[in-house]
């Protein structure tokens, strides 16, 4: 896997002060898409356990609120393979501290995929920002995210419901 940036002081993506890393590489090319250049899965650098110990060392702060997976798209099947044992050790290590991630997929879709990558991404992060970038539906009003088919999924009532529940941040401005 790939990546093409690490925000330490993100406060557009998810709540608070938090650490975001935007991933390389996407297949779903949504119209005016913000982040183009990751669509390239061999853009930007490879992602290393050095990589991984970075982004733990700036999430050591008090005020970072937690971490953000972007990208490109965080659940193409080799970004899985690379997020994985970052959300498993940020999970270990800052329990109390969430982790969204953002996804061009639906949660449905996400469901239906039978890697085991998959369930066990959705089984630790806290927040799912799914659904693809729609032009025609942009509003820059929208709380962390673009388009209002997007949803902010709210994970942990999700997987004890077992429907989908939207966070109370699915919401905008006015
Ligand atoms: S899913 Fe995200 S990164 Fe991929 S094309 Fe759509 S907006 Fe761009």
């Amino acid at each position: 896997m790939n990546y093409m940036k690490i925000k330490k002081t993100d406060v557009s993506n998810g709540p608070g002060v938090r650490v975001s890393i935007f991933v390389s590489g996407c297949h779903h090319h949504c119209k005016n898409c913000f982040n183009q250049e990751a669509w390239n899965f061999k853009s930007g650098t490879p992602f290393t356990d050095d990589t991984i110990e970075e982004i733990i060392n700036a999430m050591n702060h008090e005020y970072i609120a937690g971490l953000s997976l972007l990208g490109g798209e965080p659940f193409e099947l080799i970004n899985q393979k690379g997020l994985l044992p970052l959300i498993k050790k940020v999970k270990e290590v800052y329990p109390d501290k969430t982790i969204w991630a953002y996804s061009g997929f639906l949660y449905e879709e996400l469901k239906e995929m039978e890697y085991e990558e998959t369930k066990e991404i959705l089984n630790l992060i806290d927040i799912l920002v799914d659904g693809k970038f729609v032009e025609e539906l942009k509003d820059p009003n929208l709380y962390f995210r673009g388009s209002s088919n997007q949803r902010i999924i709210d994970m942990n009532k999700t997987r004890k419901s077992k429907k989908i529940i939207l966070s109370e941040k699915n919401t905008r401005r006015n």
